[in-house]
């Protein structure tokens, strides 16, 4: 690490945040944070215990009352605030994502103000929570239709986005009034807890929102949920564990937000602009080195544009510089641990097995850290393994195909329903595939749908609820309706 870098990790704190101060983890417990692109040791963090979690949720359900009470604007502000110290530590916050997530700077930056720009949302949305005033069909009684604050929530993040998917969850619980103990990856909590001093920096009252990191994810969340007294789980992260806490939420019949995971297809229509759609296909995938939920997992290329749309997007992928994500002009960052290595080099082995031909890429290169090359597979078998889950690295798979009904079918043959990406300049083809695609959202001729105005979110196996634009503050909110006899 160098000088900058090394400060940059120590400003940040590395303990629990619970009721307003930072505490170490009740037996002293720790544990390592690496740094992707040299597997080397960061820091460590607290390691919660079960005990810790639940000095976090009591904090949260103690401060409930009075954060709901707080007027609309004050909390508005508070995000406002955090909106805006956010810009000012741009610089060192993605320093800090880059270290312990891998991310080239350019796109921690780009995260950063994503991410920001929840809290801009919700501080509009604090403000405009509103309710109904109705006469009864029969005429006599009245409906009074309130909103209120669902109440304490669980929320749990992933590392791939280790700070937009906190916001994306703090946003709205702050703007509704809701008060939370959020839980980060363990491969990245870095992020979270510095937001953890910003929030605090900017008024959050004590016990409002509280963090925990720990390494038994489990164990220190699974008592929380069952607890019965969280009245929402917010959850972002694999269909495997998501379903798992869906379960543990029945018990007591938790509120759940569930986003997921997705095995995104991409169409390409022989009438589409090519150079569009490789622009497309290239965002699509190798945002965050294919390390997202929405990445285009399965690129489906009319027959008669195939070896031609394949040659334009390998040139430009193995183009791309792959390094650390702290150097200059490095496109590709290392995917985030061994275990993902691996998982990435197996699906394409496993694909070239079966037929698959290598554009570009293909193969790891030797250590120190988790790199893997773009690469583009043409003529993919659809019984290859990566067409059946999330590959979650930077490889694009593409198979051809000769019919619109071939395409949509093909790209629905999955559990998943997050999103779809579709290129083609035939306006009614556009519209007729758009609605026939079994997923929560839809790109048209854009490689790229996540924006904090708008409902992010999947349908199938890929969640429940959605997170950002006008809805997204629903989910964090209850509906009372009071009848009025008059
Ligand atoms: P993951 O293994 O499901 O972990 C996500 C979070 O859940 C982490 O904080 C993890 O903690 C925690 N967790 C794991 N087991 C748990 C348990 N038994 N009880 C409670 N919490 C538990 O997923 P990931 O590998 O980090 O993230 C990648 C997945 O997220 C992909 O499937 C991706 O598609 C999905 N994702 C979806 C969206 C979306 O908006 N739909 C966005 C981003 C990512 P530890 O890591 O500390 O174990």
């Amino acid at each position: 690490m160098t000088e900058h870098e090394n400060r940059v990790v120590s400003g940040v704190q590395k303990r629990l945040f619970i009721d307003g101060k930072w505490v170490d983890a009740t037996d002293g417990a720790t544990f390592d944070v690496l740094d992707p692109a040299t597997g080397e040791v960061l820091c460590a963090v607290a390691d919660a215990s079960p005990q810790d979690g639940r000095a976090a949720l009591d904090a949260a359900v103690a401060a409930q009352p009075e954060f709901a009470a707080l007027p609309p604007r004050e909390r508005a502000d508070m995000l406002t605030g955090a909106f805006e110290l956010l810009h000012e530590r741009i610089d060192d916050l993605a320093l800090l994502m880059t270290l312990e997530m891998g991310k080239p700077l350019a796109e921690a930056r780009g995260e950063i103000t994503y991410a920001a720009e929840f809290f801009r949302h919700f501080a509009a949305e604090a403000v405009r929570i509103d309710g109904g005033y109705q006469t009864a069909p029969a005429g006599g009684s009245r409906f009074l239709i309130a909103r209120q604050p669902v109440g304490p929530c669980l929320l749990i993040t992933p590392w791939n986005f280790p700070m937009a998917m906190g916001t994306r969850k703090l946003g709205p619980a702050i703007a509704a009034g809701c008060t939370s103990v959020i839980k980060p990856a363990h491969q990245t909590p870095l992020s979270m807890l510095a937001l953890m001093d910003i929030l605090s920096e900017v008024g959050v009252p004590a016990g409002a929102v509280n963090c925990v990191t720990a390494m038994d994810a489990g164990g220190v969340m699974e008592p929380l949920i069952r607890s019965g007294l969280a009245r929402k789980l917010s959850f972002t992260g694999s269909t495997k564990v998501g379903r798992m806490l869906l379960e543990q939420c029945a018990e007591k019949i938790l509120r759940t937000s569930l986003e997921l995971g997705g095995n995104a297809p991409l169409i390409v229509f022989e009438d589409a602009d090519l150079d569009e759609a490789v622009e497309g296909a290239i965002l699509a995938k190798m945002r965050n080195m294919g390390e997202a939920c929405t990445a285009a997992n399965r690129l489906f290329v009319h027959s008669s544009v195939i070896d031609e749309f394949g040659r334009r997007l390998a040139e430009r992928m193995a183009e791309m510089p792959v390094g650390r994500g702290t150097e200059d002009g490095v496109r590709v960052g290392p995917l985030i641990d061994e275990a993902a290595l691996q998982k990435v080099t197996s699906l394409v082995d496993d694909a070239v097995k079966r037929g698959a031909t290598v554009l570009t890429g293909g193969s790891a290169p030797s250590g120190p850290g988790f790199f893997y090359p773009p690469t583009v597979l043409s003529g993919v078998p659809r019984d290859a393994e990566m067409v059946g889950q999330e590959i979650f690295g930077p490889v694009a798979p593409l198979t051809p195909f000769d019919t619109e009904e071939e395409a949509v079918a093909a790209a629905n043959d999955t559990e998943y329903g997050l999103v779809s990406y579709v290129f083609t300049n035939d306006l009614r083809r556009a519209l007729r595939v758009a609605e026939a695609l079994e997923t929560g959202m839809v790109g048209l001729n854009q490689g790229i749908v996540s924006n904090p105005a708008a409902p992010f979110g999947g349908i199938k196996e890929s969640g429940l609820g959605r997170e950002g634009g006008a809805v997204g503050i629903d989910e964090f909110l209850e509906t009372k309706y009071v009848g009025i006899k008059m």
